[in-house]
């Protein structure tokens, strides 16, 4: 594939022979960051990285290569074009190497100063610094199954039909008291207008109070509502200040919604969304997914292979909580009807229990939010909603999801019991008065996915720059 610089990426100069690739004995100019430089016997190996693929690129320069004095100049971080010859390499490591004609150093690194060194840092060390980490192995690993699997979720998708509609990100409606929301004002906090001793949000940019989206659902209702079956895909926000391992405050979620459907296609349609894209990321990502196997988790890849594998187990709320009862496990929270699951719960019953992601259904409607459509009550009469949540191992739950409440009389008293009040939500009413019709979708977080695809322990190493309480640099 030609670059738009008329370079040749590593990428393709490291599959020679193959479509679209250089031939041995082409003459190629590359382009890319040092790694390494080492000399021996008069003759210099310059490693590059250009971000294209995992692999470093090697280029050989010769003592009668012109250039030759330049390699003194070269050191790890700095940028160089080079001008050569592909030929297969005898040295071990890589089957390709280029025999340098030209040199060119674009951007120097002083050793003194560049924070890269060639040693392994740590990772939280690296978040320190997010406007280099990228040149690592790992976060350039990280970039490129991010990459991967977003284009699997748009292909999946497409492929299905679905249409992708942009919901907004600046909201006035609460979308499911889902988590705290980050107000977006352009009131002067120093000097806050007031009427009545409460400030006057009447002359706030949009005349009304307004936040960053929790959810792009509700306004993904609307267009479900009329082209039966779309997708969106972006940023959401919460201001909840957890600091754990799978909480971003910036996070992309992925939101499925659904004309005509309940819950048991929804599921179906989840579980047959999480297989496609692993194997997507397994059928495209082979060389990064070993890298991650290799250092991060020695059982990644067979977990993702054994995903794509198996059908999902499906258990309701009640029997989860009957499962968790009788485990013999001691809990930090005990399981109890009626509380919501633990992560320790949640991670209890795919990981020890079944081995493989759950589907769990039919949770307490007291623990849910308002637009989850409502059960007929249970033998012991209580009452359940049809929510659920996929769980994986090690990342607890990766999708929430429910079908909606499309009786009008059923959703007002729900709001009513949560304290909703119906004005701002008139619209979202309106849907059903009029031809009101069963749906369902759901939210997969798209960080977490990736998180659960390369086997990295945090999310802020999934994100280029995680915004997490007190952190926003970058
Ligand atoms: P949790 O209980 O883990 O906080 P949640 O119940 O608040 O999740 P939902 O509101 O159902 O999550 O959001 C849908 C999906 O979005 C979740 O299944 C999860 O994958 C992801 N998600 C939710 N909150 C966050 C967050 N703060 N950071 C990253 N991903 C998140
Ligand atoms: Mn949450």
């Amino acid at each position: 594939m030609p670059t738009p610089q008329q370079r040749t990426r590593i990428k393709d100069l490291l599959t020679a022979n193959q479509p679209g690739s250089p031939n041995p004995d082409d003459a190629v100019v590359v382009k890319g960051w040092v790694k390494t430089v080492r000399s021996s016997g008069g003759v210099a190996f310059v490693q590059i990285n250009d971000g294209s693929t995992l692999a470093d690129l090697q280029l050989v320069v010769a003592a009668d290569c012109p250039d030759f004095p330049l390699v003194g100049q070269l050191t790890t971080g700095c940028s160089i074009s080079a001008d050569g010859l592909l030929q297969e390499s005898p040295g071990r490591g890589q089957r390709y190497e280029i025999h340098t004609r030209r040199l060119e150093l674009l951007g120097g690194a002083d050793p003194e100063e560049y924070p890269l060194q060639k040693k392994r840092h740590t990772l939280e060390f690296l978040r320190e610094l997010a406007h280099l980490r990228p040149r690592t192995n790992t976060f350039g690993a990280v970039a490129r199954v991010r990459n991967a699997m977003a284009f699997g979720i748009h292909q999946f998708f497409q492929q299905r039909g679905f249409l992708y509609i942009q919901t907004p990100i600046i909201t006035a409606s609460d979308a499911e008291g889902a988590g705290a929301m980050f107000r977006a004002t352009t009131l002067d906090l120093n000097r806050l207008p007031t009427q009545d001793g409460q400030v006057d949000n009447s002359v706030d940019f949009f005349g009304r109070p307004a936040f960053l989206t929790v959810s792009g659902q509700l306004e993904a209702e609307i267009f479900a509502q009329a082209m039966s079956d779309v997708y969106t895909f972006g940023p959401t926000f919460r201001a909840e200040n957890s600091n754990t391992s799978r909480h971003l405050a910036e996070f992309w979620m992925v939101e499925p919604e659904v004309a005509f459907c309940d819950l048991d296609g929804l599921a179906q349609l989840a579980e047959d969304f999480l297989r496609s894209i692993f194997a997507h990321v397994l059928a495209t990502c082979p060389d990064d997914l070993a890298f991650f196997n290799r250092f991060y988790d020695r059982e990644l890849i067979a977990t993702l292979e054994s995903i794509v594998a198996a059908d999902f187990e499906r258990m309701t709320y009640t029997e989860a909580v009957n499962l968790l009862q009788s485990s013999g496990e001691t809990f930090q929270f005990p399981a109890q009807w009626g509380s919501d699951l633990q992560s320790e719960h949640e991670r209890y019953l795919t990981e020890n229990k079944v081995g493989r992601p759950v589907i769990v259904t039919d949770y307490p409607s007291s623990i849910k939010a308002f637009y989850m459509r409502v059960n007929d009550d249970d033998p012991d009469g209580r009452q359940t909603v049809r929510a659920m949540d996929v769980l994986v191992p090690r990342i607890g739950e990766i999708i929430g999801g429910s079908q909606r409440e499309e009786r009008l009389d059923v959703l007002q008293s729900r709001m009513a019991a949560a304290g909703l009040d119906d004005a701002p939500y008139w619209w979202y009413l309106d849907l059903r008065r009029y031809g009101t019709a069963p749906h369902a979708g759901f939210g997969l977080g798209f960080e977490r996915t990736v998180q659960f695809a390369t086997g990295m322990q945090n999310i802020r190493d999934i994100i280029a720059f995680p915004r997490t309480p007190r952190n926003a640099e970058f």
